[in-house]
């Protein structure tokens, strides 16, 4: 027997509804390209949403059909999310740090049919098109007296395509398991993978971010995405916004700049963050040398990379923010899992709250994880055993846009393999020791280069850090440490090793430190392990 209960579908448009009846004037306020601030209100995002879609149908864009945008985070990229996803149309967010040949094959790839792009980014645009024969439509995301005033393209501009269009839109029904955004994973080797969201993911994932041991968000949060709107939908925080009704700011081009984000935190009242952990060392040095706070900081969200605890401890301890240290991925859209404490864990010795912090978090209700070890068995919550760790769940990809059926990365049970290593301890809470592509191993056992890295940047004279294994004769990897030194502090290589001591087993303590002018980083702002490896392929290991 069925349940007598209305079954309306899971759509964006259903967040778009609500939002616009029911807290419309909640304010989203931007720095953009061209502005130096900008506040409208949900009503304005919706209304101009209205009119995109308009534009949409005027451009010959078809329901279904894929369009792209190159842009930082602000209100006209939040139009593009609601406007093209409840049209019925895909927005493929493109992140614009991937090599050119990557850009190329993404936006091909996914027939992009428009460009909606920052005037930032025209000169690499211009440099790509060319290549990119199933773009019809070239629209700078800007007004009119600010367009380019030439360009090897046919450009068309943003406001004056919107002003032409009635705010008047007949929103269609769409299934629940209709495409709406795509995204595609930064892939180190090989092509990048498009993983497509669907209306119905996105909404329960929003929904479930909301959830107090998620993002614990709420209508009074003023939410500031300092994660690319590019980078898994900013953590698809404008939707849970939304459904909240918190305010919105965006930082436009100015991402990783410590002084902007701080004025920004100021000025509009921020209580709630996102970011990867490289943002949050420029902003905590910028807080450092400015002397000045953030006294509206309620808790930033950390995920992307791990977290050091000592990113953690300085924005707890000077300035009473805490940290939720997440994780997740492109595929699991992204939330996986959430550091929130349980009952009982604030009598913790502070060795043991420490202990539990760095760790990835518990699961969020609609994900499933296990770990699994080198036969396919399931292993142990029992915080040592690490293996493969696999997920499933209602915002997980089933395979990836264009492939036919699961991919290689989905077992036979439809759970997907996530290619980090991973501990899980009794309490549920997850670890992740490496990226499987990562895992040091010597003499045959496992050391965990996040655990190493970790204790690393915790050294005062040090900035940034990443460990990699480097080929040796006798136990065939042996770890060295890379260091980006602090500013005016080169630490000593023997006191910087010494420093591990008590902290990890002595066999895991790295046989060697180098020091780099900076390490190199992914398109998504992380340390980039292979290409660090293949810096130091020919490395030469101090002799026993
Ligand atoms: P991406 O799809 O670019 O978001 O990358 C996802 C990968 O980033 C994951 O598979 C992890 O390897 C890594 N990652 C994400 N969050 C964390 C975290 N909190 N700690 C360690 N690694 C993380």
């Amino acid at each position: 027997m069925l349940g007598r209960m209305m079954t309306t579908p899971l759509t964006v448009s259903e967040i778009m509804h609500f939002a616009e009846r029911h807290h419309g004037n909640s304010e989203v306020v931007s720095i953009t390209a061209d502005r130096p601030l900008h506040r409208c209100t949900y009503h304005d995002v919706f209304r101009r949403a209205r009119q995109l879609a308009n534009v949409l149908e005027r451009l010959g864009v078809e329901r279904g059909q894929r369009v792209a945008s190159l842009a930082w985070n602000d209100y006209r990229h939040l139009e593009l999310y609601f406007g093209v996803s409840c049209a019925g149309r895909v927005l493929h967010t493109v992140n614009p740090r991937l090599f050119a040949e990557q850009l190329v094959y993404i936006i091909n790839h996914a027939a992009n049919r428009a460009l909606f792009f920052d005037i930032a980014f025209l000169p690499l645009v211009e440099s790509l098109a060319d290549k990119l024969p199933t773009v019809a439509t070239y629209v700078v995301l800007t007004s009119a007296d600010n367009m380019p005033e030439r360009s090897s393209l046919d450009l068309v501009c943003y406001e004056t395509l919107l002003g032409a269009e009635s705010d008047d839109y007949d929103w269609p029904q769409l299934d629940e398991n209709t495409a709406n955004m795509l995204c595609y994973t930064s892939g180190t080797t090989g092509n990048p993978k498009g993983v497509l969201y669907s209306h119905r993911s996105t909404v329960l994932h929003a929904y479930a971010s909301c959830l107090p041991d998620a993002l614990n968000l709420c209508n009074r949060d003023v939410v500031l995405p300092v994660v690319p709107m590019f980078h898994v939908n900013a953590w698809g925080s404008p939707f849970s916004a939304a459904i909240t009704g918190a305010k919105l700011v965006f930082p436009g081009p100015k991402m990783a700049d410590g002084e902007s984000l701080q004025s920004l935190i100021e000025a509009e009242g921020v209580t709630l963050a996102l970011g990867v952990p490289t943002v949050w060392l420029a902003l905590l040095a910028y807080l450092r040398d400015s002397g000045k706070t953030v006294p509206s900081l309620d808790r930033t969200v950390i995920g992307g990379a791990a977290c050091p605890l000592t990113i953690m401890d300085e924005f707890e301890q000077k300035h009473g923010v805490r940290t939720l240290h997440a994780w997740g991925m492109t595929e699991t859209s992204p939330v996986g899992t959430v550091n929130a404490p349980k009952r009982g864990m604030e009598k913790l010795s502070r060795e043991d709250n420490d202990s539990l912090r760095v760790k990835q978090g518990r699961g969020v209700f609609g994900i499933d994880m296990k770990i699994v070890g080198d036969e396919g068995k399931e292993l142990p919550w029992d915080g040592k055993a690490f293996g493969d760790l696999r997920v499933r769940g209602w915002w997980v990809c089933d395979g990836y846009f264009g492939q036919d059926g699961p991919s290689d990365s989905h077992d036979e049970d439809g759970w997907f393999s996530t290619g980090d290593v991973a501990t899980i301890d009794a309490n549920g809470y997850m670890q992740i020791t490496d990226r499987t592509k990562d895992v040091i191993k010597s003499g045959g056992e496992w050391i965990s280069s996040i655990e190493l890295e970790n204790h690393a940047v915790a050294h005062p004279g040090v900035r940034e850090a990443a460990v990699i294994g480097v080929r040796h004769e006798k136990w065939s990897e042996r770890p060295l440490l890379v260091v980006v030194s602090a500013d005016n502090a080169k630490p000593d290589k023997d006191d910087l090793l010494a420093s591990f001591k008590g902290k990890v087993a002595d066999w895991w303590i790295p046989d060697a430190v180098e020091f780099v002018d900076e390490l190199p980083h992914t398109a998504t702002g992380k340390i980039s392990k292979l290409r660090l490896r293949e810096q130091f392929a020919e490395y030469a290991l101090p002799s026993e």
